[in-house]
């Protein structure tokens, strides 16, 4: 690979593919591993996790970010697995929050581990957080995800106090699984000023593909929602790929997430970086690139922004969910979701 390093100083590059697109966003996956088995998501019986020492340090995660922050990248978003289950992560959110250039240090998480960590995330300069949450049925929540609703419940309330605003609950629509939920989660959401987003199950790994047959359409969701509430056009900063209703005379925002019915991939403008150090180019194909060796090879920071600009090259235009179901073996819990 060549190196820019004659290059004047002042020509910082920016990331784009080749297809035009501004690669501004990386999704970083700080675990492959969780305390909870969605079943869509992680095999109940998943125990084949990387050995930690494949997992990229703390000093090596924020070496690479703060090379993509210095290629133009300026939003992170803290992912896994179960983020929360990495120790001292709020050490580590608190070294990417300082770095330059990045504005906004954000956190997936399954809540269970809010109760005790949501104050010092917040301290660490976490400014949101999107939680999932697919029942408010304790026992349903339990056959879902292996573990108890009660706990997320106590942590989305640490983090309401704690301040984070906006808090984006995230619910994977199922059929025959929650579908009978979708106004409950309307009203606790407006209850306690939650943002709701809905998410179409997709098929990565087998669990994802297993789910499939519980797959529904966002559009009916929506059609069904508007028999019951307003909704009207709704906004929201960061929105990401998700489009939003608004439900009249609240402040609720409702996010449509649609990868299979209506994809979004030609304002994609993110890259994920998986727990071992491999760059992901999109959620739903294999291109990939390896930063692992070279960063434990002795690179340049410069030889380290050049091998991201060299990566983003091998960015495919769209994910083929539909076409190739089959395509993406690893679970979701390596790239984030
Ligand atoms: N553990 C955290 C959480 O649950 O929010 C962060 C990682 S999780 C992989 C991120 C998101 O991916 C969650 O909202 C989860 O519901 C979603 N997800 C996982 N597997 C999925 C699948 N097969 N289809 C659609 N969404 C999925
Ligand atoms: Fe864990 Fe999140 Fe996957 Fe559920 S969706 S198993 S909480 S990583």
């Amino acid at each position: 690979m060549q190196s820019r390093q004659m290059e004047p100083k002042h020509m910082k590059q920016n990331l784009t593919d080749p297809f035009g697109r501004k690669i501004e966003y990386v999704r970083l996956s700080v675990t492959d591993q969780c305390n909870l088995r969605c079943f869509y998501c992680m095999p109940k019986d998943f125990k084949d996790y990387e050995e930690p020492e494949h997992w990229l340090t703390h000093d090596e995660i924020e070496r690479v970010i703060r090379a993509f922050a210095s290629l133009g990248t300026s939003r992170v978003r803290i992912t896994g697995g179960e983020p929360l289950v990495r120790k001292n992560l709020p050490e580590l959110a608190g070294r990417l929050s300082r770095l330059p250039g990045i504005e906004d240090l954000s956190l997936s998480t399954n809540a269970t581990r809010l109760t005790t960590q949501a104050i010092s995330l917040k301290t660490a300069g976490i400014t949101r957080i999107n939680a999932s949450l697919d029942s408010l049925k304790p026992k349903r929540f339990k056959d879902i995800t292996q573990g108890k609703l009660e706990k997320v419940m106590e942590g989305l309330m640490a983090a309401k106090e704690a301040g984070f605003h906006p808090i984006k609950i995230n619910m994977v629509a199922m059929k025959g699984i929650n579908d009978d939920e979708f106004e409950d989660m309307v009203e606790f959401c407006i209850e306690h000023d939650f943002t709701l987003r809905f998410i179409e199950t997709m098929p990565i790994g087998d669990t994802g593909r297993n789910a499939k047959k519980y797959y529904l359409s966002l559009r009916e969701v929506e059609e069904r929602l508007s028999k019951r509430f307003e909704l009207i056009p709704g906004v929201m900063p960061g929105g990401g790929p998700a489009r939003y209703k608004q439900v009249a005379g609240t402040d609720l925002r409702i996010g449509f997430i649609t990868p299979i019915s209506q994809h979004f991939c030609e304002t994609c403008n993110r890259v994920r970086l998986a727990v071992d150090g491999t760059l992901y180019m999109c959620l739903g194909q294999d291109h990939k690139f390896e930063l692992r060796p070279l960063l434990r090879n002795g690179i340049t920071d410069a030889e380290l922004q050049d091998a991201i600009l060299h990566a983003i090259t091998l960015k495919p235009e769209r994910h083929e969910f539909n076409e190739k179901p089959g395509q993406v073996v690893r679970f979701m819990s390596m790239t984030g979701g």
